[in-house]
């Protein structure tokens, strides 16, 4: 998709820092890390949020949160974490590539907004 830096950071044209790629699913660390660990679960192709999940492509939105569950492991999340999906100008959505906000390394507290 043009234009979309997640796009561009799955083809390798924008750098990031790495910490999981399957070919299909990719997670880097967030540029604005709002914890110890917050780490951006998306797939390679472009779908624009997680509003676009149906029955054609929910297979690659259940292979981010396996993902998550995995890296979360390797992060040492034991005590926990929270995986968030921005949805939309009112969600808080500023990529429309879907992406899984993977937050942890301290306690986060109960409020969600
Ligand atoms: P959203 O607000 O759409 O839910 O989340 C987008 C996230 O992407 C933000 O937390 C922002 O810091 C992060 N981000 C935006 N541009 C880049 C970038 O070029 N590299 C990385 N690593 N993160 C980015
Ligand atoms: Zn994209």
């Amino acid at each position: 998709m043009d234009g979309c830096v997640f796009c561009k950071i799955a083809a390798g044209e924008i750098p990031a820092e790495k910490v999981y790629d399957d070919g299909q699913i990719l997670a880097f660390r967030d540029i604005a890390p709002q914890a110890p660990t917050h780490i951006l679960v998306i797939p390679r192709e472009h779908i624009e949020s997680a509003r676009m999940i149906d029955k054609s492509n929910s297979r690659i939105a259940a292979r981010c949160l396996e993902a998550a569950a995995e890296i979360a492991e390797s992060e040492g999340l034991e005590g926990g974490y929270r995986l968030i999906s921005n949805v939309g100008a009112d969600g808080g959505q500023t990529v429309f590539h879907l992406h899984f906000h993977l937050l942890g390394g301290r306690p986060l507290g109960e409020r969600l907004a």
